[in-house]
């Protein structure tokens, strides 16, 4: 038996549900707050990425599949979206319609982790990113979104966590105190973080060995080391938040897995998830346009975790799955030719009808109906038709009445509509 590739899941008919759910919640709300859909392609050249997510960061050390095409050019499935969406913004020159770009999309995924609950080698995000705005206030509206997002889908386990990662002008100050730190307590951190403290110092504040967790429980905070430009957005994003009725906590080890984050970065965290607590990630990526060839222009955005975010709310999702409204229980060939006449028609008008077009017999049509979730049953055999008439059963009373065929439609549509 062929099987899925490891790390590679199938969203079943019984999670799609959920996906749907969640998807047009985002959409609706990035609609409300202004932003439009961007889509983009799968594979980029591999540049893309080393440039901009960095060459010494785990994603472009070891978790991109990027493999030579056919003439030798290395292409990559994209690990992320920000990336993409910038190189979109520069190459169709969005910046010259309107340096502000507030753009949203949705779509798969591909990091090689070592798969567990919660951590897929495809998975899928939700990015939204505002493009052309230096404003702290912005970065407080982002964030109200995406705390909105959660209050809509009924998510309450979930908390903010927020920092600040400075500027190009105050970065290398904190770096050096870092690694005058990280000198101290090498003999205690995990091989990777051997090697990040001299190449990256910033990532071994990112390890998720226990062990340098706790070695860099003292080291030195960005926050303390800000410039005066960068303190003074942090504080407007703060009290913005504040304002806005937005909890969020200071996470003074908060840094993010790819390099071209600046200023304020944040992280949206839950209980609900064991190991794998972040459901959605984001912050200010300041020179991430110019450094790929665009326009000087600042921006900020967030990717949310959808599988993540998908096993929370199943979690909480008590109500069973939705059901129909009606189950034609055909007998006969002419009462299954009438039957999809019907729930062609019935389908239009919005309601779910199901038949089945096996040649099942009454008691195994009931059970049918049953495991469906139908709210009624329509009981139509060819003696029936003979007679112009159908029985409907409304399944939680038990009470059948004759319907004429004639006018079946109408009749069915005001019956069933009318709940
Ligand atoms: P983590 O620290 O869990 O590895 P990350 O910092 O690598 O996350 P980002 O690159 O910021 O994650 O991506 C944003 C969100 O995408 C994460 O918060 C998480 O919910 C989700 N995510 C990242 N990697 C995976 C994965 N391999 N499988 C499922 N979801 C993921
Ligand atoms: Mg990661």
């Amino acid at each position: 038996m062929i099987q899925s590739i490891r790390g590679f899941k199938d969203i079943l008919p019984g999670e799609t549900g959920v996906w749907q759910k969640i998807e047009k919640t985002a959409v609706s709300l990035f609609e409300d707050f202004g932003f439009c859909e961007i889509r983009l392609p799968v594979l980029e050249h591999t540049e893309l990425f080393s440039r901009s997510i960095g060459k010494d960061t785990d994603i472009v050390e070891k978790e991109m599949y990027t493999f030579a095409d056919r003439k030798g050019d290395f292409i990559t499935m994209r690990p992320e979206a920000t990336a993409s969406i910038v190189r979109a913004y520069i190459q169709h020159r969005l910046y010259a319609v309107d340096p502000v770009q507030k753009l949203y999309t949705i779509g798969p995924m591909f990091r090689r982790e070592r798969p567990q609950k919660g951590r897929y080698r495809q998975f899928s995000q939700i990015n939204a990113e505002v493009l052309g705005v230096d404003s702290p206030l912005v970065d407080a509206e982002l964030i109200f979104m995406l705390a909105e997002l959660f209050r809509r889908l009924l998510v309450s386990d979930v908390s903010v966590h927020l920092n600040s990662l400075g500027c190009p002008k105050c970065r290398p100050g904190f770096t050096k105190a870092l690694q005058r730190f990280l000198a101290k307590v090498t003999t205690q951190l995990c091989a990777d973080c051997q090697k990040r403290k001299d190449k990256n110092p910033l990532r071994v504040l990112d390890c998720k060995v226990l062990a340098c967790r706790e070695a860099v429980a003292d080291a030195p905070a960005m926050i303390d080391h800000l410039c005066a430009e960068c303190e003074a957005h942090f504080a407007t994003v703060k009290n913005s938040l504040n304002n806005l009725k937005v909890k969020f906590e200071i996470d003074r080890r908060l840094v993010r897995g790819l390099d071209y984050y600046t200023r304020t970065t944040f992280e949206i965290q839950t209980g609900s998830l064991g190991a794998q607590s972040a459901v959605a990630g984001g912050g200010r990526y300041d020179g991430l346009i110019e450094s790929l060839g665009g326009p000087a222009q600042p921006a900020i955005g967030f990717a949310i975790g959808f599988d993540r975010l998908a096993e929370i709310v199943a979690a909480g999702n008590n109500n069973a799955a939705g059901g129909i409204d009606l189950f034609i229980a055909a007998l006969g060939e002419k009462a299954k030719t009438a039957a999809l006449e019907w729930s062609c028609a019935l389908s239009i008008y919005g309601i779910k009808t199901e038949t089945d077009y096996s040649d099942k017999g009454l008691k195994g049509l009931m059970k049918r109906a049953d495991r469906l979730g139908a709210g009624h049953v329509l009981i139509a055999g060819d003696k029936e038709l003979d007679e112009g008439v159908a029985i409907l059963r409304d399944m939680s009373t038990k009470e059948q009445v004759s319907l004429k065929i004639e006018g079946i439609i109408d009749t069915l549509k005001s019956k069933l509509t009318a709940k």
